[in-house]
């Protein structure tokens, strides 16, 4: 791909984008400034990456779609909302442009994929892009990872229809769980473990792919 060319036609793309996502609501100065260097248009075919930059989700292969950048700006500032977070478990990790998003504004990410094809590749683009901060794991994240954890972030891209207790287990002391949850309707929803128990909050309604449980080979 002609990286420079894009990175060219882009600068405007990527200017309008951020300031779209600032019309939304969007005001976490750290998460924007990551989104403007981070090229999405890496994450996509190259069939695609003419629409890297449009405030949209993008197919990706095996059904699956690379997240809106609004969501992925969303929950990254809700992942930061009560300061940097040391470990950070990702379930359904995609293309891994939410990873690379995330990873240099926390400490470690481990991030984990059920589908083999689509890992392979985000491994391939996490390690161009150096983040050395990111583990990525082939497995269902529905088990959690209960070796590195516990979490202080819990950040999941995909949709279970309730909230897995598995996951609940394995957050830190005020650790927060960022998932969307539903099946057609779906509302992105963050819960806090603290001292007194679980407080959950609904956030807004969303739209993602369900959270499957098992793993895909090929
Ligand atoms: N943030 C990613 C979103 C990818 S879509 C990106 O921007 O590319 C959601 C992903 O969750 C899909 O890749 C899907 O395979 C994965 N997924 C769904 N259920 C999962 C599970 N139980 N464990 C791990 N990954 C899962």
């Amino acid at each position: 791909m002609d990286r420079q060319g894009i990175g060219m036609t882009s600068m405007r793309t990527r200017e309008r984008l951020i300031q779209r996502l600032m019309d939304r609501g969007v005001t976490n100065y750290d998460v924007l400034r990551v989104i403007r260097t981070t090229p999405r248009h890496l994450f996509v075919d190259e069939a695609l990456a003419h629409r890297a930059y449009e405030d949209t989700a993008l197919p990706i292969g095996w059904n699956q779609t690379i997240s809106q950048p609004y969501i992925v700006a969303r929950m990254t500032e809700l992942a930061l909302a009560a300061g940097k977070p040391s470990k950070v478990l990702e379930i359904g990790s995609g293309s891994g442009y939410q990873t690379a998003v995330l990873a240099p504004l926390v400490g470690e990410i481990y991030a984990m994929e059920r589908i083999k094809g689509l890992l392979d590749k985000s491994r391939q683009r996490i390690r161009d892009l150096r983040l050395r901060n990111v583990q990525l794991r082939f497995a269902d994240g529905l088990d959690g990872w209960a070796d590195k954890g516990p979490f202080d972030v819990i950040l999941g891209a995909a949709a279970p229809d309730h909230i897995p207790s598995v996951l609940i287990d394995q957050l830190a002391m005020d650790g927060r769980l960022i998932l969307p949850v539903g099946g057609d309707e779906q509302t992105l929803t963050v819960v806090t473990r603290t001292a007194a128990g679980l407080e959950t909050t609904a956030v807004e309604p969303v739209r993602f792919v369900p959270m499957l449980s098992g793993t895909e080979r090929d």
